[in-house]
């Protein structure tokens, strides 16, 4: 198993050069191309059921893999899809989008895909991981191509239901075909994601910039900064339900403002003396020290390292991971947001599914 910068490097190196970049719409994009393939959905999560409903509702042949036992069979079946085993939809196919979380990527590679892989047929993804650390490595004769919606695939899908689109991220990795492009593209549109726009990618800039984004500042970086500002507030003696609506509750407020209108939208609404405190107070949050901690992190990304641990880490069943998990629901905000969110029944709690569940699936 290689760990290092993959063959995926030389289209980082094309990408980074070029500036400009490049969105497809619908015009630019042929539904008949993906109707003449036959298509297996692999999973029928987040993104699964969107992708395998709006392929069915744009004329596609389509069938969705699940594994037996999986409670997804009788959601799929409910929509009138075929499910058969993957690697029966496999057999049966041209054209296969692997939608299992990507931690099960390359086992079922190993047991489904692979084996049912022909010369001329297309491997396609939504996330570029498995194909960027060469966790997975299809034969050649195969195109090897991704369409990435940047939404949950609720999203996605309702979006579609309602004639609109949600944006997708395109990206070649192996073009045996001659053909892979369009095909990417053919694809994106019968998701609804050329309505809304297909930007050109490649498999290391999107794997890159997704795992970044996720550590550094959605996912890492907001969590740290809820659970610092809680923390000094109710140390420095301040109620702890008061913190939390200042330090979570409220972040929702400004996302809200900031995704509609970004940064200066955002600033525009709230008060003068919030906007003076976010310019004086900002800077001294996210430090030169914080800048030179996040370039850190990209290198770990860029240099294969992250992915390496975290493939040991699931190798081993996860041990650290599952631990710091169940130590992070110990957290005093964690423990006290469900209280104070149950009074809000507009918010439409939810409490997240137990220790042993690694994704909530039915929530994304
Ligand atoms: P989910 O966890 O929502 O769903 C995974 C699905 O895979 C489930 O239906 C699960 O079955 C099924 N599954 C698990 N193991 C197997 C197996 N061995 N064979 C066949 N099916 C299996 O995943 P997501 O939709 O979130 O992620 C899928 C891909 O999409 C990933 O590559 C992810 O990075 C990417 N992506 C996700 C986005 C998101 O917002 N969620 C956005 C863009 C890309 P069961 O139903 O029984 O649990
Ligand atoms: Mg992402």
């Amino acid at each position: 198993m290689r760990f290092g910068p993959s063959s995926a490097a030389r289209d980082h190196d094309e990408k980074v050069t070029r500036k400009v970049a490049e969105i497809i719409y619908d015009d630019g994009a042929d539904l008949g191309l993906v109707q003449r393939r036959h298509v297996a959905v692999l999973g029928y999560g987040s993104q699964g059921h969107a992708h395998a409903l709006s392929l069915r509702d744009s004329g596609v042949d389509v069938r969705v893999g699940l594994p037996e036992g999986s409670g997804s069979i009788e959601k799929a079946e409910g929509e009138g899809l075929r499910v058969l085993t993957p690697r029966e939809a496999c057999e049966e196919s041209d054209l296969i989008m692997v939608l299992v979380p990507d931690h099960l990527q390359r086992a079922l590679y190993a047991d489904a895909i692979g084996p049912a892989l022909v010369e001329g047929d297309a491997l396609f993804f939504a996330h570029g991981l498995s194909i960027r650390y060469g966790l997975i490595q299809p034969p050649s004769g195969v195109d090897v191509c991704m369409v990435a919606p940047k939404g949950p695939g609720h999203l996605v899908r309702r979006q579609f239901s309602e004639g609109r689109g949600v944006p997708v991220l395109v990206a070649v990795h192996a073009d045996a075909s001659g053909n892979a492009w369009p095909l990417a593209l053919s694809y994106a549109k019968a998701i609804g994601g050329t309505r809304a726009g297909a930007l050109k990618t490649t498999f290391t800039e999107e794997t890159e910039t997704d795992l970044f984004g996720e550590q550094a500042v959605l996912c890492g970086g907001v969590s740290e900064l809820i659970k610092a500002g809680f923390d000094t507030l109710v140390e420095a003696g301040y109620q702890p339900e008061v913190a939390y609506f200042e330090c979570m509750h409220e972040l929702k407020l400004i996302v809200d403002l900031i995704y509609r209108g970004g940064l200066s939208y955002m600033r525009y609404s709230i008060s003068d003396t919030a906007e003076q405190g976010d310019y004086t107070a900002g800077p001294r949050i996210i430090t030169s020290k914080t800048r030179e901690e996040m370039k850190k992190i990209l290198a770990e990304i860029r240099d294969g390292s992250f992915a390496k641990e975290w493939i040991e880490e699931n190798d081993k069943g996860c041990p650290n991971f599952l631990a710091t998990r169940q130590r992070e629901q110990t957290h005093p905000i964690e423990q006290l947001g469900p209280k104070l969110r149950a009074m809000m029944p507009f918010l439409q709690p939810v409490v997240a599914p137990g220790l042993a569940t690694k994704a909530a699936t039915s929530e994304k």
